[in-house]
């Protein structure tokens, strides 16, 4: 399924796709990093989507999506998805993260999106390894276009250079 996985090294709100992945938090009303720029070039709509998502249920949990219109970002919809913070590796984080992804993409296909872009979920402030997080989304990825023919590419966009040449170099052995 790695021909329908691209890795793109840039800023994910330039992009033009379905489905844009926001590395969110659980309070849903935007934050640093890929979530201040998601919300600040979308516009209000989305932050007015993600306060009515909180007034239903509270936010978002750790793993877990939800998904809102995009504004004026260069896609349908918005993503939002909460990852674990890291924090050392014993408290489930791995797991979780995988369910960001998984999640994520479950939204995606009850909703028709064929093209989808991720962030690197939690290995920014939130510290997940690089390295360990790239295998985690790589292989999420891949297991799940396996099951399902409706999205047709995955992005996975790169903000950091390091992250980059950590796919790049991944996706060959996949
Ligand atoms: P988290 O709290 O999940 O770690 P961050 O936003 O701090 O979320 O970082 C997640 C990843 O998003 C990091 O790899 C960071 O470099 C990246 N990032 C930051 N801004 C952008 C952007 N505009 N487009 C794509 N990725 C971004």
């Amino acid at each position: 399924m790695k021909n329908r996985i691209n890795i793109i090294h840039g800023d994910i709100t330039k992009v033009a796709v379905d489905a844009i992945v926001n590395a969110a938090n659980s309070s849903l009303l935007g934050g640093s990093g890929v979530d201040g720029a998601i919300h600040r070039i979308g516009g209000k709509q989305i932050l007015e989507e993600c306060q009515k998502i909180r007034a239903k249920q509270g936010g978002c949990s750790v793993g877990n999506a939800v998904i809102t219109r995009a504004g004026n970002l260069p896609a349908r919809y918005v993503i939002h998805t909460v990852g674990p913070r890291w924090g050392g590796g014993k408290q489930n984080e791995a797991e979780l993260l995988r369910y960001c992804y998984l999640n994520s993409l479950t939204l995606a296909y009850d909703n028709n999106v064929s093209t989808i872009s991720f962030p690197n979920i939690s290995t920014g402030v939130y510290k997940f390894p690089k390295e360990y997080a790239a295998e985690i989304a790589l292989q999420t990825i891949n297991e799940s276009l396996s099951n399902d023919s409706t999205i047709k590419q995955v992005n996975i966009v790169c903000y950091d250079i390091d992250n980059y040449n950590i796919y790049n170099k991944m996706i060959q052995n996949l």
